[in-house]
C-alpha cells in the first residue's frame, strides 16, 4: 500500500473506530485475563499450603502410633519416590540439632530457620517460609512444625514445577491477546465500515450531484436508524433545493411570458405614433399608454417579488399580536364604496375581537387579495358574504360570493401564478392575487380551502393557527 494510501486510511473514521473497538476490547480482555491468573496463582499458592500442612499432620500422627523409627523411613521413602531434588524432610530439635533428614544431596548447604524456631518456641502452630534456593529447586516453599515435643518437622518442597505451569499459561495469554487484538481489529473494521456504508453512499450521491446529476437520489436500506434518517433528512433536502430550482424556473418563463406582451404592446404602439402620428394628442395618448402599460408591470414585478418573499417562509414575516376582526372590517370598509358601485351588498359576520399573531400588512393583503375576487367575478346587485369564527387553536375567515364560480378543469389551478380562467379574461387583473394569498396563508401554517361551481359561486376559506410557528 503507497504511503499516501496509508496516510489517508488513517485519517478515516472507520480506522479510528476499529481502532478504538480493538484498544478498548484488548484492554477490558486483558483486565479479565490478569485477574483470571492472580487468582489461579494464589489458589494454586493456597492448596500447596493446604497439601503440605496434611502431609504434616499425617507425618505426626504416624509419629505417635508408629514411632519414631517408622517416621523416619516413612519420610526417606516419601522423598525418595517424589524426588530427593524436589522435596526433603528434616526432624530438628527446638535449638535445632538434626535428629534425621531424608537425602538432601541435592539441597546443597540448606540450613534450619532461626526465626522460624524461634516462633514455634513462643507457641505458633506452623510456619511457612519461602527461599529462593541457588540449584534446580528455585523457589522453594518450606513448612516448620511441632510433631511431638522435642521434636520439629521441616519440610521443603521446590515450587519449580507451579512455576513452570504459571509460565507457560501466561506463555498461552500472550499469544491469545494477540491473536484477540487481530480479530477485535478486523471486527472494528468490518463493523464500521458497514455502519458508515450509509455516509458513503450519501457522499457519492453529493459527488454525482455536484457533477450533474441533479435527480441523483440517496437509495434507502434498513441499515440503521441514524444512516437512514440522514439518508432521508438528505432526500428530502435534495427535493426541496429541486422544487425550489423549478419554482424559480417558472418564475422566469412566467416573467419572461407575461413581461413580453405588454412590452410588445407599448413598442407597438411607439412605432405606429412615431410613423403615423403627428399631433400632439396622439402622443399624449401615447404617453398615457406608456404610463398606464408600465404601472401594470411594476405592479407585476411588486407582487412577484412579494410572492418570492413570503415564500422564502415564516422567517420575513413581523409577527405581532393582532385583531383579525379589525383587519376585515377595515377591509370590508375599504372595499365598501366598490361594491357600491356594482350594486352589491356586503354582508359580514364578524366577532367582535379575534386576536392572533401575524404579520398585520400581509394578512390584510391575503383578506383585500380574496374581497377584491369576490366582487370583480360577482355581477351587478350581487351579495358578498363574509364570516370569521374559530377556536383556541385557529381562526377560519371565509368569503363566499353567489357570482360566476369556477369550471371545475380550471379549480385545480387558480394558485398558480398568472392562471387566469379564460371566462375571467374581460376582468382586470393578472393573475397574482391567489398566488400570493397563499403564500401569506402558507406563511403563517395555514391554507385556503376553495368550493366552487360554475355559475353557482365560490368561497374562500382561510384556515389560520392563531399562533404562527415562528423559525
Ligand atoms: P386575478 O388577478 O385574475 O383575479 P387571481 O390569482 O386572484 O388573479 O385569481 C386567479 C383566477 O381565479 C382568476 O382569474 C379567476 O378566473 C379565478 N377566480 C378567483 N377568485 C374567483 C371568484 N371569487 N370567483 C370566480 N373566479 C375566481
Amino acid at each position: 500500500m503507497s504511503s499516501k494510501r496509508q496516510h489517508r486510511l488513517r485519517g478515516t473514521l472507520a480506522f479510528s473506530l476499529s481502532l478504538w473497538y480493538a484498544g478498548v476490547f484488548t484492554l477490558s480482555s486483558f483486565v479479565a485475563f490478569l485477574a483470571f491468573y492472580l487468582l489461579m496463582k494464589s489458589d494454586i499458592q493456597d492448596r500447596t499450603h493446604r497439601e503440605f500442612l496434611n502431609e504434616f499432620q499425617e507425618y505426626s500422627s504416624l509419629l505417635s502410633i508408629k514411632g519414631f523409627d517408622t517416621l523416619k523411613t516413612v519420610m526417606a521413602l516419601e522423598a525418595e519416590s517424589e524426588g530427593i531434588g524436589k522435596i526433603f524432610f528434616r526432624i530438628v530439635t527446638p535449638e535445632g540439632h538434626v535428629l534425621a533428614s531424608s537425602n538432601l544431596s541435592s539441597w546443597g548447604d540448606i540450613g534450619v530457620g532461626r526465626v522460624a524456631l524461634k516462633r514455634l518456641a513462643g507457641g505458633v502452630d506452623h510456619v511457612f517460609e519461602t527461599l529462593e534456593h541457588p540449584g534446580e529447586q528455585g523457589t522453594t516453599l518450606i513448612l516448620y512444625g511441632t510433631l511431638a515435643p522435642g521434636k520439629i518437622l521441616q519440610m521443603g518442597q521446590s515450587l519449580a514445577e507451579n512455576k513452570r505451569f504459571m509460565r507457560a499459561f501466561r506463555g498461552i495469554f500472550i499469544k491469545l491477546q494477540l491473536f484477540l487484538m487481530v480479530v477485535a481489529g478486523l471486527i472494528g473494521w468490518f463493523m464500521a465500515k458497514r455502519a458508515l456504508s450509509g455516509v458513503e453512499e450519501v457522499t457519492r450521491t453529493a459527488r454525482e450531484i455536484s457533477k450533474g446529476a441533479l435527480e441523483r437520489r440517496v437509495p434507502l436500506k434498513t441499515r440503521g436508524e441514524e444512516i437512514d434518517r440522514l439518508a432521508v433528512t438528505f432526500n428530502s433536502m435534495l427535493d426541496r433545493i429541486d422544487a425550489l430550482m423549478k419554482g424559480m424556473r417558472e418564475v422566469t418563463d412566467d416573467i419572461a411570458h407575461d413581461l413580453r406582451s405588454p412590452i410588445t404592446r407599448i413598442r407597438g404602439i411607439a412605432e405606429m405614433t412615431l410613423t403615423t402620428g403627428h399631433s400632439v394628442e396622439e402622443y399624449q395618448t401615447l404617453a398615457a399608454t406608456t404610463i398606464e402599460e408600465c404601472d401594470r408591470l411594476l405592479e407585476v414585478v411588486n407582487t412577484m417579488l412579494d410572492i418570492s418573499e413570503v415564500e422564502a417562509g415564516a422567517g420575513v414575516l413581523k409577527i405581532e399580536k393582532l385583531d383579525l376582526a379589525g383587519v376585515v372590517r377595515d377591509a370590508c370598509a375599504l372595499f365598501q364604496p366598490i361594491a357600491e358601485d356594482k350594486g352589491i351588498r356586503i354582508n359580514a359576520e364578524i366577532p367582535d375581537f379575534c386576536l392572533m399573531r401575524g404579520d398585520i400588512r400581509k394578512l390584510q393583503r391575503l383578506v383585500a387579495n380574496l374581497l377584491d375576487n369576490a366582487l370583480k367575478y360577482t355581477p351587478l346587485e350581487g351579495v358578498v358574504e363574509v364570516f370569521l369564527n374559530g377556536d383556541d387553536e385557529r381562526v377560519i375567515l371565509s368569503v363566499r360570493d353567489k357570482g360566476i364560480g369556477i369550471p371545475p378543469e380550471d379549480l385545480p389551478h387558480i394558485f398558480e401564478r398568472f392562471y387566469r380562467c379564460d371566462q375571467s379574461r374581460s376582468e382586470p387583473g393578472v393573475g397574482l392575487g391567489l398566488s400570493l394569498a397563499l403564500a401569506i396563508a402558507r406563511a403563517h401554517g395555514g391554507e385556503i380551502k376553495v368550493k366552487s361551481a360554475s355559475g353557482e359561486g365560490s368561497v374562500f376559506s382561510i384556515h389560520l393557527p392563531r399562533s404562527p410557528l415562528t423559525p
